[in-house]
């Protein structure tokens, strides 16, 4: 919902307010953060909704005029605060715009991309490698909305900006091969696209290990473009690599997440020296999203029999069991859990699958028993072991 209402700008002081969005000159102003300007309601709206709810009340500090001081420390510490508000900025509004692009919502992410490449290019300068992860979420954007043209700018622009950039470009170079591959794909120039999805899997593997979920997005987009040229076996064995990465990536985090529900309940120490870490560090929300959209399409596909069902859904249903176990939606993993069971005893009858299978389900059902399923803690089965 759109809380803050029209107000007509009564008085600018001459200086010249650009809207948020298309940067023409501005005519009404958020009455929140009334530091925000939008050329009309329609700009008002499309801001709200993909980011500026998010964001309005954090703007206010990071674009209301440095006070005066008198001191040069005084100064500079305020100046370093406005840098780390300003970082902080730049993440939220990209994971955002991330999540919406997983969700497919094209059009919604475009704020909040444009959003963090303004704080990038204010922190960075506008020539900086920084400002690369923006231009790609933007190009992102315009495949989804069959903008190709534009998002051909946007990666050309991102190209350009890695060749002249100095700093560390190997995190993010990934993408801007990933976003290749998905532009040539919307082309339907498959040879091409393969061509940069192996080359986003390379430099995933190469800096983040082989085997992480930085570099499933790859595979999985190899191997849509597979399916789509009718090589369902080729696709199939990507899609089940996909799900691999996935599965022993959610499988480290619920095993993190029992080890500390036995703490909890006392039946078990953790070794001296021992930190289990934060769901919530490693497996942020534009992950989840992207996890949420994988995972799902691979699931309908074998399900629908699009590829091989028996024997194989079971995997990707165990996947999802952990994913949903992990997002506390404990009716959804026991529904996925007893799929892959069922999956498991009838056609791949692997005893070891079946009982960490069998594990998360005596775990879900639990969390699932207490009053509205959520409390009091979800991993508190440990009691009943
Ligand atoms: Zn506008
Ligand atoms: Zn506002």
């Amino acid at each position: 919902m759109l809380k803050s209402s029209i107000y007509p700008l009564a008085n600018p002081k001459g200086v010249k307010m650009e809207c948020e969005i298309c940067q023409k000159t501005a005519h009404i102003m958020c009455t929140q953060c009334r530091v925000t300007f939008y050329c009309d309601v329609t700009h008002q709206a499309a801001d709200w909704n993909g980011i500026h709810e998010k964001i309005c009340q954090l703007l206010i500090p990071v674009r209301m005029p440095l006070p005066f001081f008198s001191s040069k420390k005084e100064r500079e510490h305020s100046k370093e605060q406005l840098v780390l508000r300003q970082k902080y900025l730049i993440d939220l509004t990209r994971t955002v715009a991330q999540k919406l692009l997983f969700e497919g919502r094209h059009e919604e992410a475009i704020p909040g991309a444009l959003q963090s490449m303004r704080f990038a290019s204010a922190v960075y300068g506008s020539l900086s490698a920084e400002l690369v992860p923006s231009q790609l979420l933007l190009a992102e954007a315009s495949i989804g909305l069959g903008r190709l043209h534009e998002a051909e700018e946007y990666l050309s622009q991102a190209q350009w900006t890695m060749m002249k950039a100095t700093g560390c470009i190997n995190a993010i170079q990934y993408k801007l091969y990933r976003n290749l591959g998905l532009l040539y794909t919307a082309k339907c120039e498959y040879d091409k696209a393969l061509w940069y999805f192996a080359d986003d899997i390379y430099h995933a593997t190469r800096v983040f290990g082989v085997s992480d979920v930085h570099a499933a997005g790859g595979y999985y987009h190899m191997a849509n473009v597979f399916y789509k040229q009718e090589k369902t076996d080729v696709a199939g064995s990507l899609y089940s690599e996909v799900t691999d990465i996935w599965k022993n990536f959610l499988a480290e985090l619920v095993e993190t997440e029992i080890q500390k529900s036995l703490w909890k309940a006392g039946l078990s120490s953790p070794e001296p020296g021992t930190s289990l870490v934060d769901v919530e560090d490693v497996f942020d929300a534009s992950q989840k999203a992207e996890a949420v959209k994988i995972l799902h399409v691979i699931f309908d596909m074998r399900n629908q029999e699009l590829l091989v069902k028996n024997g194989k859904i079971g995997n990707i249903a165990h996947t999802l069991a952990m994913l949903y176990y992990l997002f506390q939606d404990f009716s959804k993993a026991v529904k996925y859990g007893e799929l892959a069971l069922e999956d498991n005893k009838m056609f791949v009858h692997n005893e070891k699958e079946i009982a960490t299978i069998q594990r998360l389900l005596t775990a879900a059902k639990k969390a699932l028993s207490y009053p509205g399923g959520k409390g009091p803690s979800p991993y508190d089965w440990a009691n009943s072991c």
